[in-house]
């Protein structure tokens, strides 16, 4: 769909659907929902706030009828440019919608609706001992929506897995106005196609989700956490692959490299071990102290058979803290370091973690430019960040080459290019190298199914 300017007759009506105070016209309220996490700006002609799904469904036919497009948003705390008006037309900001409508501790479930910020879902089940476990490192910020559609991981999804396993039930508004549901409220369901993981990791592009039916778990009671210092970041990746590979199933598994530990230092002050070639940041929970005491003496261990100069464990809830604290703050180090940073996502298959790992170091080497690596290495997910200047066109230049180097290094490692960040547009340009010509005309006309006129959340990945 073109740029498409929202003419006054359309706000007139918007205005009709959501009232006067929920559509968002001046500048300075438009420039607010014209970036997420990523850098390019796209502000958009308006800013809707609807309250529920049957005003979600008016605003998407009038969509179809007057075409313009239509950008499902969250928080905006995206990292692929998913919920900004790259084709211009109305961000539908989703965030009125946060109730949580139900919890369950007997069937282990909570009813809620997208807007609700993840952390609220964490601590409304934590307040009786039950365990929201998927936590990005947003999860102060973002909203379960936004989750959902992208399909979110966090620093539990070794052992937990991410969001589309704890999803039950969802209901959402197709692109061209209906209200559909998939799933049910237990723990397994297979009546008709699995809508509940097409519309996971859908990016906004399919529906708008308006009810989510979460699955939760008990909280475990016992927790050990270690922090473990490496000479090298890919000695340090294959400690990480040999834990996984010895049967130890931590909660968290995590790496932190030099660059970006000492980024990290710079922030926060926490008395890391600076000179190390990497952290290695170890978590085991359970319901049974004695299992999980076990599991953390056999992974230190591990670690120390791998290569480990260190290992110390957390005494106390203050020390387990700072371990935490370290890899909580990393982006916002990293980000704080140069003027521009870009974030990457890619992620192997355990056994290549290492060589990834080498290779990010020499693709920062060979094209000059400054790479600080941390991410969910358990999981094989590396968060790559390259550092500069986009005012520095010869820098940007190497940053780009940098860019596809480490794109193209994942794929030869058998890897992807978003282990959970999504495509949005900013990774667009190289979701076919990955999946093949064949797979984006599948997603084309499961697209075009759907969404015929193309309003919903057009220019992202197909
Ligand atoms: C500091 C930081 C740390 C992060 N850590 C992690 C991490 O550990 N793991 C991880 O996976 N991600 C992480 N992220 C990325 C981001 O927070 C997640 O992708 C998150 O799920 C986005 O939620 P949001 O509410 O901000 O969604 P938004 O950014 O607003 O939207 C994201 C996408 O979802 C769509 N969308 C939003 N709501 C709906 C809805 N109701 N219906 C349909 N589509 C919708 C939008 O159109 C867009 O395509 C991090 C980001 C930051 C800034």
């Amino acid at each position: 769909m073109d740029k498409t300017a929202v003419s006054a007759s359309i706000i007139s009506e918007l205005r009709a659907i959501v009232g006067d105070a929920n559509v968002l016209t001046s500048a300075e309220d438009r420039i607010c929902y014209a970036y997420d996490g990523q850098r390019v700006e796209c502000v958009p002609d308006a800013v809707v706030r609807p309250a529920d799904a049957e005003q979600i469904s008016r605003i998407l036919i009038l969509a179809n009828s007057e075409s313009f497009p239509v950008v499902p948003r969250g928080a905006g705390t995206g990292l692929s440019g998913g919920s900004v008006a790259s084709s211009g037309g109305v961000v539908l900001d989703l965030t009125r919608m946060n109730r949580i409508i139900e919890l369950d501790p007997a069937n282990l479930h909570m009813i809620v609706e997208p807007g609700v910020i993840t952390t609220a879902i964490a601590d409304k089940a934590e307040a009786i001992g039950l365990l929201y476990p998927p936590d990005p490192g947003s999860m102060s910020v973002s909203t379960i929506g936004g989750n959902v559609a992208e399909n979110a991981g966090g620093l539990r999804a070794g052992k937990y897995g991410v969001t589309r396993n704890y999803l039950m039930q969802i209901q959402a508004v197709a692109p061209t106005g209906e209200a559909f549901q998939s799933g049910a409220r237990t723990r397994k369901c297979v009546a008709g196609y699995d809508l509940v993981s097409l519309m996971c990791g859908s990016e906004g592009t399919l529906g708008v989700i308006t009810e989510i039916s979460l699955r939760l778990v008990h909280m475990p009671k016992y927790r050990k956490s270690m922090m473990a210092t490496f000479p090298d970041a890919a000695v340090a990746g294959q400690a990480i692959a040999d834990i996984i590979a010895a049967g130890l199933v931590p909660s968290t598994l995590e790496i932190i490299d030099n660059v970006t530990l000492r980024v990290i230092e710079d922030y926060a002050h926490l008395g890391l071990p600076i000179d190390a070639g990497a952290l290695v940041l170890v978590e085991f929970d359970g319901l049974v102290e004695a299992v999980v005491v076990e599991e953390a003496g056999l992974a230190i261990r591990s670690l120390t058979d791998s290569g480990a100069a260190t290992v110390q464990q957390a005494d106390d809830a203050a020390e387990r803290d700072r371990i935490w604290q370290a890899r909580r703050v990393a982006l916002a180090a990293l980000s704080r370091a140069r003027p521009t940073s870009i974030l990457e996502d890619v992620t192997v298959p355990l056994p290549k973690l290492a060589e990834m790992i080498a290779k990010v170091q020499q693709i920062g080497a060979k094209n000059s430019v400054m790479i600080g690596t941390f991410g969910h290495a358990g999981d094989g997910n590396l968060h790559p960040t390259i550092l500069a200047d986009e005012r520095d066109e010869d820098e940007m230049k190497r940053v780009e080459v940098a860019v596809e180097e480490l794109i193209a290094a994942a794929l030869e490692f058998d890897g992807t290019i978003s282990g959970e960040h999504g495509i949005g547009f900013s990774k667009a340009p190289f979701l076919t190298q990955e999946v093949g010509d064949g797979s984006i005309e599948v997603m084309k006309r499961i697209k075009r199914a759907l969404d015929p006129n193309g309003i919903l959340n057009p220019g992202k990945f197909v």
